[in-house]
């Protein structure tokens, strides 16, 4: 609607998500055209800053793509020019009566859609909820909030804050963002499941042995051990960006591709899913390593923020299983961890035997190497991957594996891909739920996770040392043994 305004009021614009992501992302969104034309941005927070410093800060991190260089200083400036800043309490009502005063006067009598993006700690989020649909909820449009995780730290915590925000605001009214379903091989893999015929066929127990989500940082908590000590791996990767990943793998077909209908489909997926064993679960924690080179890496608990006898887990592997018809018996295997010898984030989908296999001596006594496996890789180096047999050209009957390859940055040459916030946000201001977490998904989740995370801290399992820069530890390497399963990532 063209006589419509939208403004995004960034709080918490101080810090660093919005100045690392949010701000790039929307004069990325601008650039490309995709804002309405009557736009606003507000930034809000505590510190003391004009408008111009705003504009100060965000302008050191914007950017364009190789492609856009053109007018990008030009754009840039313009973009500049409808960012404001309001500085305020987060708890305070006047302070966002003061904010919507100034937001009225850039709307003037325009239909006004308004986002509050509430880039803040998690402990100040039903405040800011509190205060924003009281006093400065929009009176004739839309009124939508983004949230940021962590959504809680267990199914009770969790409950309290989705409590908390729905006396302020209607669940359709609330966007739960989780980055990772902003990346462009999330939203393949559905394209890829349904709409080629080859995939959904073979795409249950019948035919796939296992299914791997990987998740692996080559670097530590350095700097953010604060944080990151209270929450762990499982609640600060597993839980929610893997579980999202897993669910959008292993749902039913949706009956379409409405937000409702893949949610409904995400949350049964999630609500079949066995207890957690913890017998089925592994957990580590780095420890200093000196390289050949003499480079000396720090311990997690060398970081000065964490405590010095911390249990928490910077690594986790956990074998989970799917009670349905569909995937009953096929092991589902979540890897992530922190200082490891790389740095990926990927699904690997292994598929079963081939029976009666011909070729069977080919392989000598290792059939597990001629077996089937399907790579989509989320980052870096975005590809999907299909592990095949293959004859070595020649006279006599040599196998080779060969991988069938899509790798976007040959196929997609010259495209940068936009960043998953770009999307994101953009779905916001169109109103597209498919890729944000409903209460209920986020509920499952927890209700998933909360009992194993009890026991760990109950029992005070220690986590398995692994030297930093490490594939991690071998207790990964025996529960996936148990299992009859072989890391796909770590095959030479
Ligand atoms: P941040 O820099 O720690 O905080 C953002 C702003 O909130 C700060 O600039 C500060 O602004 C205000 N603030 C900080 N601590 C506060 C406190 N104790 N009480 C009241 N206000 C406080 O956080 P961030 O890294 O930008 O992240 C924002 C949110 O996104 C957090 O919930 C975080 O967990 C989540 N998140 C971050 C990332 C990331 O990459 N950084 C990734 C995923 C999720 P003023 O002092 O000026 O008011």
């Amino acid at each position: 609607d063209q006589d419509s305004t939208c403004s995004v009021t960034v709080v918490g614009a101080s810090g660093d998500l919005a100045k690392k992501k949010i701000f790039p992302a929307l004069f990325a969104l601008f650039y490309e055209g995709y804002l309405p034309k009557h736009f606003t941005i507000y930034g809000y927070a505590r510190s003391k800053m004009t408008n111009e410093q705003l504009r100060d800060m965000i302008s050191t991190t914007l950017t364009c793509r190789i492609d856009q260089r053109e007018n990008c200083g030009q754009k840039q400036e313009d973009f500049l020019k409808r960012c404001f800043y309001h500085a305020g309490q987060y708890d305070s009502e006047d302070s966002f009566k003061e904010l919507d005063a100034k937001l009225r006067e850039q709307e003037g009598d325009r239909t006004a859609n308004r986002v509050f993006y509430l880039s803040i700690p998690p402990n100040i989020f039903v405040d800011v909820a509190r205060c924003s649909s009281r006093a400065a909820s929009s009176s004739n449009g839309y009124t939508r909030v983004i949230v940021e995780k962590p959504f809680g730290r267990d199914l009770q915590s969790s409950g309290e804050l989705s409590q908390g925000l729905a006396e302020h605001l209607s669940e359709d009214q609330i966007y739960r963002i989780d980055h990772y379903l902003g990346k462009e091989l999330v939203e393949n893999l559905s394209v890829l499941r349904f709409s080629n015929l080859i995939f959904e066929p073979l795409w249950s127990r019948q035919f796939i042995r296992n299914v791997q989500i990987i998740f692996s940082e080559d670097f530590g908590t350095e700097g953010r051990g604060g944080y990151f000590d209270n929450y762990g791996i499982i609640r600060d990767i597993m839980q929610n960006h893997l579980l999202q990943l897993l669910a959008l793998l292993a749902m039913e077909p949706p009956v379409s591709l409405a937000a409702e209908d893949i949610r409904n489909e995400k949350v049964k997926a999630l609500r079949s899913m066995k207890p957690i064993r913890l017998e089925d679960v592994v957990v580590g924690q780095y420890k200093e390593h000196t390289s050949k080179s003499g480079v000396s890496y720090p311990a997690y608990t060398d970081d000065k923020t964490v405590p010095s006898n911390s249990i928490t887990p910077t690594f986790s592997c956990i074998a989970m299983f799917i009670d349905n018809a569909r995937w009953d018996g096929v092991p589902f295997l979540m890897k992530a961890g922190k200082a490891l010898n790389d740095k990926r984030a990927e699904i690997r989908i292994q598929f079963r035997h081939v029976p009666g296999n011909l070729y069977k001596n080919s392989f000598g006594t290792d059939l597990d190497k001629a077996t089937n496996e399907l790579v989509m890789r989320v980052q870096p180096d975005e590809a999907i991957y299909l592990k095949i047999n293959n004859k070595v050209p020649g006279l006599g009957v040599r196998l080779d594996r060969s991988n069938l390859n899509l790798q976007y940055a040959e196929r997609y040459k010259k495209k940068e891909f936009p960043d998953s916030y770009e999307r994101l946000i953009l779905d916001v201001i169109n109103g597209d739920k498919r890729l944000f977490i409903r209460d209920d998904e986020l509920a499952a989740a927890w209700k998933l996770f909360t009992p194993l995370l009890k026991e760990l801290e109950e029992k005070q399992v220690a986590p398995e040392l692994y030297p930093y820069g490490s594939r991690g530890p071998i207790g990964a390497h025996y529960l996936a043994a148990k299992y009859n399963v072989r890391w796909g990532d770590q095959s030479v």
